[in-house]
């Protein structure tokens, strides 16, 4: 029987080659490294994971290359069942992203596009309808996060990391924005470059200014402090409501992929019916989860179990 997807990610795939060293290289100097790894990434294809083994049934659409990264990218999406039939074979390699840490966690790191340059509006355009929840990043081209938009049926979720310029009618097609503190500021400052964020301060306040900006809903996430939700209170002021929660208390070893993690199962509960505090409480404990493992995607819950 046909399954109907429940959310779909459009974004980028990579392949994390990441070295470890005792200190990392200065300008025209080589240092040999203890050792290295290869390891799946990229913003899209971590949410992808995260949504799926949070109980949505997914598809991510996105570009890897005719290459031996391709398979590392998309492995894990294989083993959890993500729907990968619109994945394109780029003439580009996979993209990649080169980490270097050093023995103190300081690390350095070059990210390639690759073929994720290639999920451009065409290519989102020629891909065809987007089922259920969209969740988009700052990860592929502009043109390829608007197209996706103008083809979305449900609601969206935009999770703008890196942030990257975008129309303000496009920005405010975002319900959720998922954004950190720091992308947060971005943003409004994007939507009204005349504030003066000076005095905006709290990030309560700057939760609230985004929603009176005209986008839906947005959540800021604020990594061991947890999150804010903020959407447009019901009925008299039509102002912004904005509610903090807390993280779940945990001894974090390595917090990569955590906000990805977050995005997709958030995306997913959605999916499911949670409204958006209870998604986002639900992202909350599975993120959570994912601090106390190393790496990105393999310290994703594969049970949920403990939630
Ligand atoms: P971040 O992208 O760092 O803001 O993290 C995204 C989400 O992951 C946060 O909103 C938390 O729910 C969770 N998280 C991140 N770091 C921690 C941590 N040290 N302890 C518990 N939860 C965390």
């Amino acid at each position: 029987m046909q399954q109907h997807i429940q959310v779909t990610i459009v974004g980028s795939s990579n392949v994390d080659i990441t070295a470890l060293m005792a200190r990392l290289p200065g300008p025209g100097e080589t240092v040999l490294a203890d050792s290295y790894q290869l390891s799946p990434g990229g913003k899209g294809a971590n949410q992808a994971l995260a949504a799926a083994l949070a109980g949505a049934i997914t598809e991510f659409i996105g570009a890897v290359g005719n290459d031996s990264h391709a398979g590392i990218a998309l492995g894990q999406l294989e083993e959890a069942g993500v729907k990968l039939d619109r994945v394109t074979r780029a003439s580009e390699p996979t993209g990649v992203a080169i980490i270097q840490v050093d023995s103190a966690a300081e690390n350095s790191i070059a990210v390639v596009s690759g073929a994720n340059s290639t999920v451009t509006g065409e290519a989102v355009q020629a891909a065809g309808s987007i089922e259920g929840i969209l969740v988009l990043q700052g990860e592929i081209p502009a043109s390829g996060i608007k197209a996706a938009m103008d083809a979305a049926t449900d609601r969206i979720v935009l999770n703008l990391a890196p942030v990257i310029e975008l129309d303000r009618e496009y920005l405010l097609k975002a319900n959720p924005l998922v954004v950190n503190e720091h992308e947060a500021e971005a943003v409004l400052q994007q939507l009204n470059p005349q504030l003066n964020l000076e005095f905006a301060g709290k990030y309560e306040r700057l939760a609230g200014l985004l929603v009176d900006e005209g986008i839906d809903s947005v959540v800021i996430t604020l990594g061991a402090n947890g999150c804010l939700v903020a959407d447009r209170a019901p009925l008299e002021n039509g102002g912004a409501q904005v509610r903090a929660l807390p993280a779940v208390k945990v001894k974090a070893v390595d917090t990569t992929g955590a906000g990805d993690a977050f995005t997709g199962a958030l995306a997913a509960r959605l999916a499911n019916g949670d409204d958006l505090a209870q998604a986002a409480e639900f992202a909350g404990k599975f993120a959570a989860l994912t601090v106390q493992a190393h790496g990105a995607q393999a310290s994703y819950p594969r049970s949920l179990q403990n939630l």
